[in-house]
């Protein structure tokens, strides 16, 4: 049996726990990354992972210090304005249109679109770059014991891992959640987002594109041109069993229920990746720490793909634990930092968790009465410019 003492054990390989191993990994920290799952590095591969991930700016000086940042930005889509569309009349079609332009706010864009699969692939080989950074895929957290000094965790292959930090970066299942005994509240919505990608004759321009029906949000996410064409994610929110039945649909009559759902925004839509098919929910931890555990990303809160928030926010936990860790090396899991590290994310992930839930419930809406009071508040809301500009810096995660 293998005994390894490490700074900090992160269970979870996702993308949160890549960025974590990579952020703290760079800041000298000695890291164990542990994951049962082995990260999927290429579009073509069996599971890979066709979700997009929109960076919003804040998480950029993030991945700066975890050195994934010049790695990621040559292969990123810019996303500059974000446009509202509300198609919930009784035609399928756009009724109101309103752009957030991120240049009301900020010379810089609002943020920058990647596929999963290559930020994946970018993040394992920035680990394989550090010497302090133990990165086991295939292997995943079995047990875990703390006591007030450290915290001993058990692998799947039988090693004991010592450490100073647990982060549990291992998803809205976290067994390390479970282990030391965190609750967390669930919310179900009956609803599934698919997501796949499509090419269209009319070019995106950087706007990023959400249009409101019923059922959830359609969703078009700038993507690079694909074979010379405009290319774009979608992530396509429906009742589940609405979502089923489309995502079992052959190609073309669902290529033909896409472009009436995209009221012909772009053109004609062409389906050009497989559809995946996500259930949606919202979750909150009742605490994001225990003795030596810190909780981030799915572990800590999961909510619905509006607004690109899940990543962001658990990158904006990871950068939280970042700096304090370096205020205080030598506090490294220690209460004194765990406690701050609470203080400054749980109400803060609590007021985004609310925020979503009730703009996914918005965006549910079926009976007509409802959905024109939805269009009447889109109006409202943006044609107070204040306002207007509060809600793209409060999207950004900004004061
Ligand atoms: C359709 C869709 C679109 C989205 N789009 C965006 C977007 O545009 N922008 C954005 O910010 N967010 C977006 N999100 C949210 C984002 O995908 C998640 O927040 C992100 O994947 C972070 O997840 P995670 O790493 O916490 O969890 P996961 O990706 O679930 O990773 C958890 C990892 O833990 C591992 N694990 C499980 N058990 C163990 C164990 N015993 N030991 C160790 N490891 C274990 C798993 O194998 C897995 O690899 C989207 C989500 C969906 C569903």
């Amino acid at each position: 049996m293998t005994l390894t003492t490490t700074d900090i054990l992160i269970s979870g390989g996702g993308v949160a726990g890549l960025s974590a191993a990579a952020a703290f990994g760079s800041a000298g920290f000695s890291v164990v990354c542990v994951d049962p799952a082995p990260p999927v590095t290429e579009a073509t591969a069996a599971g890979a992972d066709m979700r997009t991930t929109a960076i919003l700016n804040p998480s950029v000086a993030v991945l700066e210090a975890a050195g994934l940042w010049e790695r990621l930005a040559p292969h990123a889509a810019p996303l500059q304005v974000m446009r509202i569309v509300d198609a919930g009349g009784e035609v399928p079609e756009p009724r109101i249109v309103k752009d957030f332009d991120a240049a009301e706010i900020s010379d810089a864009p609002f943020g920058w679109n990647l596929p999963n699969w290559l930020l994946r692939r970018e993040m394992a080989a920035r680990l394989a770059e550090l010497p302090n950074v133990d990165f086991r895929p295939g292997i995943g957290t079995k047990g875990v014991f703390t006591r007030e000094g450290e915290a001993r965790v058990t692998l799947s292959d039988g090693a004991r891992i010592t450490t100073r930090l647990v982060v549990a970066a291992d998803g809205r299942g976290s067994p390390v959640r479970a282990a030391v005994g965190i609750s967390v509240k669930t919310t179900r919505y009956g609803q599934k987002a698919l997501a796949f990608a499509v090419t269209h004759p009319i070019p995106h321009n950087n706007v990023s594109t959400e249009i409101h029906r019923s059922g959830g949000p359609f969703t078009l996410v700038p993507l690079p041109d694909r074979d010379g064409k405009p290319c774009s994610a979608i992530v396509w929110m429906e009742r589940s069993a609405e979502a089923d039945r489309l995502a079992a649909l052959p190609v073309e009559a669902f290529e033909a229920a896409m472009n009436e759902r995209s009221c012909a925004m772009f053109g004609p839509l062409t389906l050009v990746t497989r559809r995946s098919v996500w259930p949606i929910i919202s979750q909150i931890a009742a605490r994001m720490t225990a003795e030596r555990v810190a909780l981030v990303a799915e572990a800590a809160h999961v909510v619905p793909p509006i607004g690109a928030q899940g990543l962001n926010m658990s990158l904006a936990d990871i950068g939280t634990l970042l700096d304090l860790a370096r205020a205080d090396p030598g506090g490294l899991g220690e209460a004194k930092m765990l406690q701050a590290y609470e203080r400054r994310r749980h109400p803060e992930v609590a007021a985004r968790v609310t925020g979503i839930d009730l703009l996914n419930r918005a965006s549910m809406l079926g009976a007509q009465p409802l959905r024109d009071l939805r269009a009447g508040a889109l109006n409202a809301l943006y044609s107070l410019g204040p306002v207007r500009k509060t809600l793209m810096r409060a999207g950004l995660g900004l004061r």
